[in-house]
């Protein structure tokens, strides 16, 4: 078995893989100036999401509703549907006015399944250490945002949070990116974009961003996910090495 080079990480040194060793070498952080990172299912367990959506809010409305939790969660599913890829989707005003349920309260109340992925933190400080320009781009409501902030207090580590509120449009449209590059002025040459959504790196290909990823953990509690497009990371550890 051939070995490979061991390289020096800030968490002590380890042997990696093959495909870790593409990673290095197809996204040489040392080039990358300017890291975005998507929030949920990216640095974030998308388990919360997955729950919430998917079973606290049927539950509540199947409540509400005098109807089963099952007619609820398809009827939910679809309406969901209905509003993808809109600023609706991640709008919870909307949804608490759409639903007649008090969305915000409801997220509040199972804060608790707000989790970090793990080595976010460490991977968010080695940017840091090493001055990159760290920017989170999310499709998530800025109510939604504080409120993960609060319990995870990942905000401390990014130079800039944009929502796609802020913007006018989701994640998904080449004019998100336009305004996003306007405002955060990073260059797409030298930046990095990690999501877990292949059709927003898609979006992020075609408008010209030239390091992608795709995180194949999403929700912790399900299969990973797979692209057939996209080079991917599972874990932030693959990203972590000295020498930037
Ligand atoms: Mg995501």
């Amino acid at each position: 078995m051939r070995l490979l080079p061991l390289v020096s990480n800030p968490m002590g040194n380890v042997t990696i893989s093959g495909s870790e060793m593409k990673i290095l070498r197809e996204v040489p952080l040392k080039d990358i100036e300017f890291v975005l990172l998507d929030m949920d299912g990216t640095l974030l367990d998308l388990y919360f999401d997955d729950y919430f959506w998917g079973h606290l809010v049927p539950e509540k409305y199947a409540e509400r509703h005098n109807m089963t939790f099952g007619a609820a969660r398809d009827y939910l599913f679809k309406t969901y549907k209905s509003h993808e890829r809109t600023l609706n989707w991640c709008d919870i005003d909307f949804w608490s006015k759409e639903l007649n349920l008090d969305i915000p309260a409801l997220k509040e109340q199972i804060k608790h399944l707000i989790e970090v992925h793990p080595h976010v933190i460490d991977f968010l400080k080695m940017l840091n250490r090493n001055r990159k320009k760290v920017f989170l781009l999310t499709n998530a409501h800025y109510k939604t945002v504080n409120l993960k902030f609060k319990k995870t207090q990942i905000g401390r580590y990014f130079d800039s949070v944009l929502c796609s509120f802020d913007v006018g449009y989701p994640k998904e449209y080449i004019e998100f990116w336009k305004r996003a590059e306007k405002r955060l002025g990073f260059d797409k040459d030298r930046s990095l974009f990690i999501d877990d959504t292949e059709e927003v790196l898609k979006v992020a290909r075609e408008y010209g961003i030239r390091y992608l990823l795709f995180k194949t953990v999403a929700n912790s509690k399900a299969e990973p996910k797979r692209s057939a497009e996209f080079m991917t990371i599972s874990d932030f550890r693959e990203l972590m090495y000295e020498g930037l």
